[in-house]
């Protein structure tokens, strides 16, 4: 069996290809994730809880399609799999420093930085960095106006004058260029997430004149590696 560490698009197009050799792991973060699949939850319990797993249910490979910013499972992932001996793949989807538009954007290492940047634009700020880190911001930026995008809202406890969209992509150009036109925004954080699903927002600032500051990907321990759903399904086929 294949085991797909998921929670991206790309993991639900792996696990749509693969069917029955294959189950995609959630961590469980949303309450109602769109699942392609035979699916399991929630942690596996560090690096010993994750090889654990893999011995149990006799895992033959791992592909690691999750979120480039999961670092920390990514990280156990090649941990867990080097002491267990099971062979894994990393997905990484391109970063969008290729972007047309990259050489005009701050690119910053971390949330703390981006949002010290952000306090120097104009307002309002778009903030698109993802439920786990939009409260890193409110020190910074607590009052300013300040619009947070989010998949889930729940628990997000923000400060007044916030506006809080919950909303899941993928987003449209249509639907970006009406949500900054209505908002009127001065500047955008995001991470560099990568990938098409939600990068009309990337167009939209830009056809706006507005400051786009992205956060780096975190670094990660090499592994081998590919950037598309189909490099990973050929070596999914040479695994046993
Ligand atoms: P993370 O910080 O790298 O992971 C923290 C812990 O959560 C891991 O050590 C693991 O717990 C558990 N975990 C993470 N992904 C898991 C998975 N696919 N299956 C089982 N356990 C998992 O991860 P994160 O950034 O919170 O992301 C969580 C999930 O959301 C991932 O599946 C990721 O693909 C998806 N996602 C993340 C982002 C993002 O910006 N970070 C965006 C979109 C989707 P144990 O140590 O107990 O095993």
């Amino acid at each position: 069996m294949i085991l797909i560490l998921g929670g991206t698009s790309e993991a639900r197009r792996l696990a749509g290809a693969l069917g029955e050799r294959a189950i995609v792991s959630l961590a469980g973060r949303t309450s109602d994730p769109v699942t392609v699949g035979t699916t399991r939850r929630g942690g596996f319990g560090g690096v010993d809880g994750l090889a654990a797993y893999l011995a149990e249910h006799q895992v033959t490979a791992v592909i690691d399609a999750t979120h480039p910013f999961a670092a920390g499972m990514s990280r156990n992932a090649v941990e867990a799999c080097m002491a267990a001996g099971v062979p894994l793949l990393r997905l990484t989807r391109p970063s969008w420093q290729d972007h047309p538009q990259a050489a005009g954007w701050r690119w910053v290492d971390s949330h703390d930085e981006a949002a010290l940047a952000a306090a120097e634009q104009a307002h309002p700020v778009l903030l698109t960095v993802g439920r786990q880190h939009t409260q890193d911001y409110v020190p910074a930026l607590g009052g300013h106006r300040v619009v947070a995008r989010v998949t889930e809202a729940a628990g997000l406890a923000l400060p007044d004058g916030w506006v809080l969209l919950s909303s899941r992509g993928p987003f449209t150009l249509d639907g970006e260029r009406a949500l900054f036109a209505a908002h009127g925004f001065g500047a955008m954080v995001t991470k560099d997430a990568g990938g098409p699903m939600t990068e009309a927002k990337l167009q939209v600032a830009a056809e706006r004149g507005m400051q786009v500051i992205v956060v780096r990907r975190p670094a990660l321990p090499p592994t081998r590696e590919v950037s598309t759903v189909e490099a990973a399904l050929l070596w999914a086929q040479e695994q046993a």
